[in-house]
C-alpha cells in the first residue's frame, strides 16, 4: 500500500509499505478521507515531541473496516467506522481517578504519532483504541464530517471546562482551524458575541464568512482596546487562546474582564513560561483554566454533535487533495492558504 512516512523534519516520503493486519482486539481499516491537521504541520516543520520516526503520519481519518483481529465482535469487515488519535490505558493512576485526558501512557498509542497512522490506504486501529474510541459512522454523516471527531473532541472538552453562558463575548485568539472550531461552538452554546483575533488577514476573512461576529487583526490594532470596545468598555466574558504562545498567554489577562474565565487551550512549547498579573487574577476574581486532549466521554458527547448537523463544521475543510500531494499540501497550509485539507487515496 502506498503511505506517507515521516522520517524526520522536512522528510515525508511517499512509500510502498505493507498492509497491516490485526493482532488481538486490533481492527484494520481502509482508509475513505484523512484530514490535515495544524499538528501535522508542525511535525513536518520542526518535528514532533511524540513523534517516534519512521511512522506514517496522519491521525483524523474515517474508513471502513477489512479485517479484525481476534475477540473483536462489534465492528465487522464493510462497517464504516471513525475513532479519535489515541486512548487512555485504564490502569494508570490518572486513569483510576477518571482523568482520561490526562493518561500517563496515551504517548503509548498515538496514531500517526508513536503508532502508524492513515495517511495511508491502510490503519491498523490498536487494542486500547478499539476499547475505548471506536464508533460506528453515525447515520447521515459524510466520512469527512466525521473525520473531524479528533479535533473537535479537543474542542468540545475545552469548552466543556469553562460553560459558555447566554450572551457571553467571546474572544478567541488564533483563527486557525481549532481557534474556528472554538468560535462555531461558542455561537452554538449562545454566545452574544465572538471576536476573532489573529494577524492573518486570510485567516480573519474566513473566520467572518463562517460567522465571527468580530474580526481584529492584533498584528495592526491594539485588540485590547478593541475587545474593550466591543464588550462595552470592560473587557470579554470569556477568552480563549487556541495559539499556544507564552506571549498569546499572556495577552488573554488583557482581554478579559473582572469576574471572566480564559481558556488556554493552545499548547506552548515546553519549557517555556508566561507570567500573569497577580492583582487583577485577585481582585478581578478571574478563572483560568487550561486543556488538553479529550477523554472518552468527549469524544462520544462530540460524535453526538457532529450528528446533529447543528454546526457547519465540513466548511472548515476548504480543499481535496491526494496522498500523493501530500508534502504540496503542507506547503499551502504553511501559507495559511487552506483551513484543513481532505486526503483521498
Ligand atoms: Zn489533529
Ligand atoms: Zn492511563
Amino acid at each position: 500500500m502506498r503511505a506517507a512516512v515521516f522520517y524526520g523534519p522536512g522528510d515525508v516520503r511517499i512509500e510502498e509499505v505493507d498492509v497491516p493486519r490485526p493482532g488481538p482486539g486490533e481492527v484494520v481499516v481502509k482508509n475513505i478521507v484523512a484530514l490535515t491537521c495544524g499538528t501535522d504541520l508542525k511535525m513536518f516543520i520542526r518535528g514532533h515531541p511524540y513523534a517516534k520516526p519512521p511512522v506514517i503520519m496522519g491521525h483524523e481519518f474515517t474508513g471502513v473496516v477489512v479485517e479484525v483481529g481476534e475477540g473483536v465482535d462489534w465492528v465487522k469487515p464493510g462497517d464504516k467506522v471513525v475513532s479519535v488519535n489515541s486512548a487512555p490505558c485504564g490502569h494508570c493512576i490518572y486513569c483510576k481517578l477518571g482523568k482520561f485526558n490526562l493518561c500517563e501512557n496515551l504517548g503509548e498509542t498515538i496514531i500517526g504519532f508513536t503508532v502508524d497512522g492513515a495517511y495511508a490506504e491502510y490503519l491498523k486501529l490498536p487494542q486500547r483504541i478499539v476499547t475505548f474510541n471506536l464508533y460506528h459512522l453515525p447515520k447521515g454523516v459524510e466520512p469527512e464530517e466525521a473525520a473531524l471527531l479528533e479535533p473537535f473532541a479537543c474542542v468540545v472538552r475545552g469548552q466543556r471546562q469553562i460553560n459558555i453562558d447566554v450572551g457571553d463575548t467571546v474572544a478567541i485568539i488564533g483563527a486557525g482551524p481549532i481557534g474556528l472550531m472554538h468560535m462555531l461552538l461558542a455561537r452554538h452554546s449562545g454566545a452574544g458575541k465572538v471576536i476573532m483575533l489573529d494577524i492573518s488577514w486570510d485567516r480573519l476573512r474566513f473566520a467572518e464568512e463562517l460567522g465571527a461576529d468580530v474580526v481584529a487583526n492584533s498584528g495592526e490594532e491594539d485588540a485590547e482596546a478593541r475587545v474593550k470596545e466591543e464588550s462595552g468598555g470592560i473587557g470579554a466574558d470569556v477568552v480563549i487562546e487556541a495559539v499556544g504562545r507564552p506571549e498569546t498567554w499572556e495577552q488573554t489577562l488583557k482581554l478579559v474582564r473582572k469576574g471572566g474565565t480564559i481558556l488556554l487551550f493552545g499548547g506552548p512549547p515546553k519549557g517555556t513560561q508566561a507570567s500573569f498579573d497577580t492583582y487583577m487574577t485577585h481582585y478581578g476574581e478571574l478563572t483560568i483554566q487550561g486543556s488538553f486532549h479529550h477523554t472518552p466521554q468527549d469524544v462520544v458527547r462530540t460524535l453526538r454533535l457532529i450528528q446533529s448537523k447543528k454546526l457547519p463544521l465540513r466548511k472548515l475543510i476548504t480543499n481535496r487533495a491526494r496522498l500523493e500531494d501530500l508534502v504540496s499540501v503542507f506547503e499551502r497550509l504553511k501559507q495559511g492558504k487552506e483551513i484543513k485539507v481532505a486526503i483521498t487515496f
